[in-house]
């Protein structure tokens, strides 16, 4: 076995080689989000060493949902190869290779479990998540805190997670399912990933990042958060011209839900138009002349970009919050703020229910 190490990171050569292979390809575009650029650089070079033809990717990459058919197409390249993500997409439209690039060294890890149970005091069960990087370090942290007392329970695949343990930015799906039994979350990795199981769950969420050394109680961070949320909401309702974004990215496009909140907006007495766009930025924001937006693309675009932005860009339940069709109660308490991303489980039927609801009225009139 052929194995490459670069920085903390660990990939199995053997295995991209022997999948290249089956794909018959020669003209691989090697795709990765910044971070592991350089690890691209290096993957670029190994591969034109065995005969292949590499074509480095220069286009923002935000995730498993942003793998770049197009330009794989432009460029002519018989396959992709993907760095930092795992698979999200149910089919590949060009043959693609995941290399999710995890973190070989557990000691950063090793290093704080005793910071990480003095944390813990008072908790009994916890729900344990990693981001994918951290996957094979997760059973780590679960022995040492079953050893010390603590019951665990590990998240298991459901919606775009492939892997026991994993979350993504937009699914929580294996955490939420473990809620009613734990009594907190930790998520390994970063802030980023832990905030989202914060946001849909009332739960205590730690985010342990071994890189920073740190375990931080997101407690304060939802709160101000979910506080800013309910600011936009608010502006959101006095606005007359709303932008609904849709994404041209392969796993981000939801063009459906895209159309049905346009739709409702108008019924409900806003100026709706639809935005396609590969990337939401400031000039979408500010160029545009509409005084508001719904995001149908990743939800941490909301999430973590609003602070930058004059104007609201809600997520879709937040916009049915807006226009007084959902309460901001049951968005907080059912943990419905990122639908249709984050989970999906019974109490996101009322989220689907309101939208269809509003079709249907249209289909009797004969608007669709
Ligand atoms: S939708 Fe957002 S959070 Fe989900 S994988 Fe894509 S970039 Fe990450």
């Amino acid at each position: 076995m052929e194995e490459l190490y670069h920085g903390p990171y660990k990939i199995d050569i053997s295995q991209v080689l022997d999948k290249l292979r089956v794909f018959s390809a020669r003209r691989v575009l090697i795709q990765a989000p910044l971070g592991f650029r350089g690890i691209a650089a290096k993957l670029a070079v190994l591969l034109a060493d065995r005969g292949f033809t590499p074509v480095l990717s220069n286009s923002a990459c935000w995730g498993g949902c942003d793998i770049a058919y197009s330009e794989a197409e432009q460029v002519k390249a018989d396959a992709i190869l993907h760095l930092g993500h795992s698979p999200f997409m149910r089919r590949d439209k060009i043959p693609t290779v995941y290399v999710e690039c995890r973190y070989a060294d557990p000691s950063p890890l090793m290093n704080m479990l005793p910071k990480i149970r003095e944390a813990l005091k008072g908790v009994s069960v916890i729900g344990l998540g990693a981001s994918v990087q951290w996957l094979d370090h997760i059973t780590l942290l679960a022995s040492y805190l079953e050893d010390n007392g603590i019951s665990t329970r590990i998240a298991k695949p459901s919606m775009f997670a492939m892997h026991n343990a994993q979350v993504l930015g937009c699914d929580y799906s294996g955490l939420k399912q473990l809620e009613a039994d734990v009594d907190a979350f930790i998520v390994l990795g970063s802030i980023f990933h832990a905030l989202g199981i914060a946001l849909i769950s009332s739960k205590t969420t730690y985010a342990v990042d071994p890189i920073t050394q740190t375990v931080k109680e997101l407690g304060d961070y939802r709160r101000r958060i979910l506080m800013q949320r309910y600011a936009n909401i608010q502006k959101f309702a006095e606005a007359s011209k709303v932008g609904v974004v849709v994404s041209t990215k392969p796993g981000q496009m939801r063009s459906g839900l895209a159309v049905l909140l346009a739709h409702v907006l108008r019924d409900n007495g806003k100026h709706a138009t639809i935005i396609a766009t590969d990337e939401i930025d400031d000039k979408l924001i500010t160029e545009y002349p509409f005084e508001a937006y719904v995001n149908t693309a990743c939800p941490r675009i909301s999430v973590e970009d609003q602070a930058r932005y004059a104007k609201p860009v809600l997520l879709p339940a937040e916009c049915l919050a807006a226009l007084r069709l959902l309460s901001w109660e049951d968005i907080i308490n059912k943990g419905l703020l990122m639908l249709p991303w984050g989970w999906s489980g019974e109490a996101s039927n009322i989220f689907w229910k309101i939208l269809n609801a509003s079709r249907s009225e249209r289909e009797e009139v004969g608007i669709v």
